[in-house]
């Protein structure tokens, strides 16, 4: 069976006609012999104890690293790759430069699933993860790019598209509420506030933090925020003046809120 299959590929392969090769591999599409296959356990055991016997030994590794980096590649192979490479510049126009490239690959889902399989649990180096915060830095501040990101973002459409992605049962906290919630306390967020926080209390922290959002400086949409979460503890020092915008950060990470209003409230 190998020897007429190898017979065929050769022959077609000369015969070096994309027509023939796109009919045959539509003709083989699903049908190859291993198409949705796999080797059977023992025989991936088998592949895997060879491949580790065969990298342990330094001398192989060097021989692959050289290999991968082209020194070993004969001036034959050399050629037959620029052609491929030619050929299929000549079939995708629109993939000029590496960043054509990669998006002309992500296109496919196949590429992409496959793309996404092999980062799975990997992390990024510290050096590439720097190397792309600060290109995104970068990119932000400059006014144009700026201007056009929240266009972008601030279209009708756009706008629709999300908030039914994440609206109801398709968000992800859909139905994650009260005791479900990861930020539960035991239900403080219905007790009752003490006498003391009154209007008058209230008034006094908004003037010493000078009528201020501490953590954004807004003088809008004011509230008070018991920084231990305790509402029957309404000590000064206790109370810090936060806009409705930041005061809902508070419930996630509580530990480091409470040290950071602390901190602020200090100052
Ligand atoms: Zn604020």
């Amino acid at each position: 069976m190998e020897t007429k299959n190898q017979k065929t590929e050769k022959e077609t392969d000369n015969l070096l006609k994309e027509e023939v090769r796109k009919k045959l591999s539509e003709l083989y599409k699903g049908r190859s012999l291993f198409a949705g296959r796999k080797h059977s356990k023992k025989t991936r055991k088998i592949i895997s104890d060879k491949l580790k016997k065969y990298f342990s030994d330094p001398k192989n590794r060097e021989n692959m690293r050289l290999k991968h980096l082209g020194t070993i590649r004969s001036k034959e192979s050399k050629e037959k790759q620029a052609q491929t490479l030619n050929r299929w510049w000549k079939n995708n126009p629109k993939a000029k430069g590496r960043k054509a490239q990669v998006a002309l690959l992500m296109q496919s889902k196949i590429n992409r699933a496959k793309i996404s399989a092999a980062l799975k649990g990997k992390k990024h180096s510290k050096e590439h993860s720097a190397k792309v915060s600060a290109s995104i830095k970068a990119k932000w501040a400059t006014p144009e790019y700026r201007e056009k990101m929240l266009k972008a973002n601030r279209t009708e459409e756009i706008r629709k598209k999300r908030s039914e992605l994440s609206s109801g049962e398709k968000n992800a906290m859909f139905g994650i509420c009260g005791e479900k919630s990861p930020n539960w306390c035991g239900g403080i967020s219905k007790l009752p506030y003490g006498f003391e926080f009154d209007d008058n209390l209230k008034a006094l922290i908004k003037n010493r933090d000078n009528n201020m959002c501490q953590e954004c400086g807004t003088n809008k949409y004011l509230h008070i925020h018991h920084i231990d979460y305790n509402k029957l503890n309404n000590q000064q020092s206790n109370l810090i003046t936060l806009c409705r915008r930041c005061n809902p950060k508070a419930n996630f990470n509580r530990e480091y809120w409470i040290e950071r209003y602390k901190k602020l409230i200090n100052k």
